[in-house]
């Protein structure tokens, strides 16, 4: 008589299984938990067309588009937690709009707490006790930059496989607690990258350039916007080869490697932004995060 009853069950479960909704077939997709300063992806997967997903992580409030495929729809993004945020649980909401009515799917992703290492560095005095004229010249620099990572409206070019700027090594890795001239500055938000004077630096990701200047302490700079809220930035480098408004591939040579700005010798400062939260953008570039 056993084998019949677990026919039963069996039978009752896939009626079951059958019988619910396609809706209830939406789900969230995300790590359980992320290390401090990095990116992680998310996904929203809906068997219809679920219109615009709202996601709501901590101060982070992130629209994305769904595209089809696969069989069903999924909105892909990529998010990211603070350097300096409190390990613990964060709430991750997600909100669909239809297409049989509003949807919310919520999600725990828990902050773990990373130990950063200390970096002490000596560098020009006017790169630590700046003059009033180099003050007002950097918190413009910080402003535009501030309007550069604000701007979350371009629709995502990147794909899955993201390119390291240079093959170098990391010489200074994402997180240091900083010290120049013995005093203490504001921890690397970034990674610098190995380079000899002059080297290629190649787009991480397809985006449009949307600044190229000449910033007091990155020197020569270059944003890329890779829609979404993902932004890529290279600093310190000799060499500026694009201009605001450039479309550019993966891949593609945006400058070259220098010593302009404040460092000790030429490298690339590499850094990435996820809907303003800058964090450490190795884990892409090396493959070791995936969207899937
Ligand atoms: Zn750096």
């Amino acid at each position: 008589m056993r084998a019949p009853r677990v026919f039963m069950v069996l039978l009752a479960l896939a009626l079951l299984a059958w019988a619910t909704p396609a809706r209830a077939g939406a789900r969230l997709e995300c790590p359980a938990e992320v290390g401090q300063g990095l990116p992680f992806f998310v996904r929203v997967v809906a068997d219809e067309a679920p219109g615009a997903v709202d996601l709501e992580f901590g101060s982070v409030r992130a629209r994305v588009e769904p595209r089809e495929g696969g069989g069903g729809w999924e909105a892909l993004t990529l998010l990211g937690t603070n350097l300096e945020a409190a390990p613990g649980p964060v709430r991750l909401v997600a909100r669909l709009a239809g297409p049989g009515g509003p949807l919310v799917l919520e999600r725990e992703v828990r902050v773990v707490d990373r130990s950063f290492p200390e970096q002490r560095l000596s560098v020009a005095r006017e790169m630590v006790h700046l003059t009033p004229e180099a003050r007002a010249r950097h918190e413009a620099e910080r402003a535009e930059v501030r309007r550069v990572l604000a701007d979350v409206s371009r629709p995502r070019a990147w794909g899955g496989e993201f390119v390291r700027p240079v093959p170098g090594a990391v010489s200074s890795a994402f997180g240091l607690r900083r010290f120049f001239n013995g005093e203490p500055r504001a921890p690397h938000r970034g990674v610098d990258l190995r380079g000899p004077e002059g080297q290629p630096v190649l787009a991480m990701a397809a985006g449009t350039v949307v600044l190229a200047a000449q910033h007091y302490f990155a020197g020569g700079s270059v944003y890329v916007d890779h829609g979404q809220g993902l932004v890529s930035m290279y600093f310190h480098l000799s060499e500026l080869l694009v201009r605001p408004g450039d479309a550019l591939a993966a891949g593609d040579v945006l400058g070259r490697v220098g010593s302009t700005g404040r460092v000790t010798g030429p490298h690339l400062h590499f850094g990435l932004a996820v809907y303003g939260e800058l964090v450490d953008p190795m884990p892409l570039v090396t493959g070791s995060l995936r969207p899937e």
